[in-house]
C-alpha cells in the first residue's frame, strides 16, 4: 500500500438489484490533495463515498482510505475522518453551539468548537436554535460539524447545494485554508465552476464508470483542442474557422484586413463543453 495515499480504490463494484450504481472504479487521491468527483444525478458518487467512508458494503474490489479498510475499520479511524454528508443540519432543539459542542466531544483532538463556528460564518448564529436556520446556514452547520475533529481527510457530499454565490465563495476560501492546513479533501459536486476553483484534480464519474481523471484545466484535453476564431467580413457576414493554429490563422486575417479584424473572437472548448461530451453527449 502507498503511504503517499489518502484513498486508493481499485475495481470497486456495487449494485443494488439489477441497478449497477458503481461499475468498476480506480482511484488514487493522494495524501494532501483537493479532489472533486463530478457527475450527474444517479452517476454512483455518494454511493463511492458512502463506501469509502464505511458506511454502505461494496460488493467487489479494493478499498484503503487513510491506510484502513472501511469495511473492517480500526478503532480511531474513523475519527481521523470529516464527513459532510447530503443535508441534515437540523437538531430539534438545541443551538448551532450546543451541537457544535456536542460533536467535538467525539473526537480526541477536536478544534476550538467557538472556532469552528466563526470560520464557517456561523458567529451570530451561535446562539440560534438550528430549526431556524437558512438552508445555507444548515450546510455551513454540517460544514462545522465535519472540520471539529480536524480531520486529516474531508468528505464533502455537495457541500454548496443552496449557498448563495457569497457564502460559496466564503466556503472556497474555508476549503483552501484547510487543504493549506494539510487537509485532504474529497469532494462531490454538480458544478463545475466549483470542481475548477478548488480542485487539483478532478474524477468525472459516469453511470458508474470514471470516465476521465485530471487536473480540471487539461479535462477532455480543452488546452489542446482545437479554437474557434470567428470575425465578420467588411460587408458584415459572420465568418468562423476552427484552427489547430489560430494565431496564425489571426495574424493572416489581420492582413487580409489591413489592421482591425471586425468582430474578432478566439474561444476553445469550455469545462461545460467537454464535461457534457463525457457524461454522454459523448
Ligand atoms: P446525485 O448527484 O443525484 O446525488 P449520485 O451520483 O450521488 O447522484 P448515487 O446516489 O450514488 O448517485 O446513485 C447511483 C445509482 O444507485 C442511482 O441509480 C440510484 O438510484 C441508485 N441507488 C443509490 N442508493 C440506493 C439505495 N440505497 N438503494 C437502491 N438504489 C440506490
Amino acid at each position: 500500500m502507498d503511504e503517499e495515499l489518502a484513498i486508493s480504490v481499485r475495481g470497486l463494484r456495487k449494485a443494488y438489484g439489477d441497478n449497477v450504481a458503481v461499475a468498476g472504479v480506480d482511484l488514487a487521491v493522494r495524501r494532501g490533495e483537493v479532489f472533486a468527483l463530478l457527475g450527474p444525478n444517479g452517476a454512483g458518487k455518494t454511493t463511492t463515498v458512502e463506501i469509502l467512508e464505511g458506511y454502505r458494503q461494496r460488493d467487489a474490489g479494493e478499498v484503503h482510505v487513510l491506510g484502513v479498510d472501511p469495511a473492517h475499520p480500526s478503532p480511531g479511524w474513523r475519527a481521523r475522518m470529516g464527513i459532510v454528508l447530503q443535508g441534515t443540519g437540523e437538531f430539534d432543539e438545541l443551538t448551532v453551539a450546543e451541537v457544535v459542542r456536542h460533536f467535538s466531544a467525539f473526537y480526541p483532538h477536536a478544534d476550538d468548537p467557538a472556532k469552528v463556528i466563526e470560520r464557517v460564518g456561523l458567529a451570530d448564529k451561535a446562539k440560534a436554535r438550528t430549526h431556524t436556520l437558512s438552508g445555507g446556514q444548515k450546510r455551513r452547520l454540517d460544514v462545522a460539524l465535519g472540520i471539529v475533529g480536524r480531520p486529516e481527510l474531508l468528505f464533502l457530499d455537495e457541500p454548496t447545494t443552496g449557498f448563495d454565490p457569497e457564502a460559496r465563495r466564503e466556503f472556497w476560501e474555508l476549503i483552501r485554508d484547510l487543504n493549506a492546513a494539510g487537509t485532504t479533501i474529497l469532494l462531490t459536486t454538480h458544478y463545475l465552476d466549483e470542481a475548477e476553483a478548488l480542485a487539483d484534480r478532478v474524477g468525472v464519474i459516469a453511470a458508474g464508470r470514471l470516465v476521465e481523471v485530471a487536473p480540471p484545466s487539461r479535462l477532455g484535453n480543452r488546452q489542446e483542442a482545437m479554437a474557434t476564431v470567428s470575425w465578420r467580413t467588411p460587408d458584415g457576414v459572420a465568418q468562423s474557422a476552427a484552427s489547430a493554429t489560430p494565431t496564425a490563422l489571426v495574424t493572416e486575417l489581420a492582413a487580409r484586413h489591413g489592421g482591425e479584424v471586425p468582430g474578432l473572437t478566439v474561444t476553445r472548448p469550455t469545462l461545460e463543453d467537454v464535461y457534457l461530451r463525457m457524461i454522454g453527449h459523448r
